[in-house]
């Protein structure tokens, strides 16, 4: 039953095989050899399958995570060096036909108020993400056929980079949407989106039917299916993620990797991505009712795991999490983050009034950009605005090999210093562009490669004398 090559979820997706693998893995959580033959492999930084990554989930031997913990954090290292690609969420309308229980914008909900945002509300909403320095978005809506129809969305998407404000421009729109045929993916396509993300929630057939219980998104298969579909599309870069909270963590960790191999199997290429979001509170939902909570080790782990299981695919948290703990999980492999986030239709250009608030969930990091910026650089970490690889066609498989090779150094590494210094020279904040000039300093020296460093130094002053999104 189980073939990561089928094309039909139910078989991708194999139920019984999610339950084996739990079981062998319960099993063999404390077996040392094994645990250290897996280890081993993931030392060679080509990846485990879901059976060998789930053991090691469950492992309860303090050395052996000691180990993971260490093997992840060297991995994120060896792959993405010190890079934290940053992003911005814009909620376009949360006119939504579903009756999601876990989301306050599931169509029985009539006291959340219902916005959608016309084209000239959006561009106000981008010149105000542009003047905070964002170069990267991901486009959310809820399904609404009548409202939201993906003529809406495309338009949307064209207003979006047609607006340059200054020196800003939004490089690259992300698009989060409900799943769709692959004629409408192929518009998507032809709208030079860049990753199609699409969170499967839970991977749990029986749990994904009671938690969906109305609208087109009730369909387990049609909805799991939704990345193939993508893909035959044209979209190479797809972003998987479950909502943590809504079943048994063993089981959604099994499932998205096994939907990462299905994705591997059948097109060549992985997930671009993998987000990690964990249920939080939102207008009427009260996350205490879902009994599948994780805690924080826990959550560290998978994302720990994850990292190890498929070194080449970017992960992402959002603010969801608080700044804590989102310190921790960038060490452990996290390599996208957002940063001066709103999760409502709308409240970049003009703050929601308390009795307008149309939140998808309460966020946990309010901090501005500037301030996850300045935050992120005083942890040694290079904050990236990069949108390279898309703009020159470095995009699904072959995005993949370079990456796989870990020759994406010598692409992303200047292209984050040379972001961020746009970033500096026309957003920062006094102290902000102080820790950054010491940190460029530092990451010039770095680079290794003598032609590269020159080129870096040569692009810097292009860049001082008014020159924009120069890349490698
Ligand atoms: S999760 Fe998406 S599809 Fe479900 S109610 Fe919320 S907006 Fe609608």
């Amino acid at each position: 039953m189980y073939n990561p090559k089928s094309t039909k979820a139910e078989e991708f997706i194999s139920h019984q095989e999610v339950l084996s693998t739990i079981e062998f893995a319960e099993k063999n959580k404390g077996n040392k050899v094994l645990l250290q033959e897996i280890l081993e492999k993931a030392k060679l930084k080509k990846g485990l399958t879901h059976k060998e990554a789930s053991t090691l989930l469950v492992c309860e031997d303090k050395g052996i995570n000691k180990e993971i913990f260490t093997l992840a954090k060297k991995i994120k290292e060896d792959f993405y060096g010190n890079r934290i690609v940053l992003f911005a969420p814009l909620y376009l309308s949360n006119y939504c036909i579903n009756g999601c229980t876990y989301c306050p914008y599931h169509a029985k909900n009539k006291h959340i108020p219902r916005k959608k945002m016309t084209q000239e509300e959006i561009r106000n909403e981008v010149i105000a993400l542009q003047d905070m320095g964002h170069k990267r978005l991901a486009i959310e809506s809820g399904e609404d056929p009548i409202n939201n129809p993906i003529e809406y969305i495309l338009e949307s998407i064209d207003t979006i980079y047609s607006i340059k404000h200054k020196n800003g421009a939004i490089r690259r729109v992300n698009v989060n949407i409900a799943a769709t045929t692959v004629e409408n993916y192929k518009k998507l396509h032809e709208a030079k989106i860049g990753t199609y993300i699409l969170f499967q929630e839970t991977y749990n057939k029986e749990s994904y039917e009671r938690l969906h219980p109305t609208g087109p998104k009730h369909n387990y298969a049609y909805h799991t299916e939704a990345m193939d579909r993508a893909m035959q599309g044209g979209i190479d870069d797809v972003g998987i993620g479950v909502l943590f909270g809504l079943e048994d963590y063993r089981y959604e960790f099994a499932a998205i990797l096994m939907h990462a191999e299905h994705l591997e199997a059948v097109f060549g290429v992985g997930p671009h991505t993998i987000s990690v979001p964990r249920i939080r509170k939102a207008d009427d939902i009260d996350p205490n009712t879902f009994s599948n909570a994780i805690d924080d080790e826990t959550f560290k782990k998978i994302v720990a795991v994850i990292r190890i299981a498929v070194p080449y695919t970017g992960m992402i948290i959002s603010t969801r999490e608080n700044k804590d703990c989102r310190k921790d999980l960038l060490e452990l492999g996290i390599s996208q983050i957002s940063g001066g986030s709103k999760t409502s239709v709308g409240g970049y250009y003009k703050p929601e009034k308390e009795d307008e608030d149309s939140s998808q969930f309460e966020i946990n990091d309010d901090r501005t950009l500037d301030e996850v910026v300045n935050w992120l650089m005083e942890l040694n970490y290079l904050p990236s605005f990069c949108t390279a690889c898309y703009g020159s066609g470095r995009t699904g498989e072959r995005f993949m090999s370079i990456c796989k090779d870990q020759q994406i150094h010598n692409f992303c590494h200047p292209n984050a210093i040379m972001t961020l210094n746009e970033y500096l020279l026309d957003y920062a904040s006094e102290k902000t562009k102080e820790t950054g000039h010491k940190l460029l300093l530092k990451e010039i020296d770095s680079i290794k490669d003598e032609k590269i460093r020159f080129s870096v130094i040569q692009n810097l002053d292009k860049i001082l004398k008014g020159e924009r999104n120069i890349k490698f």
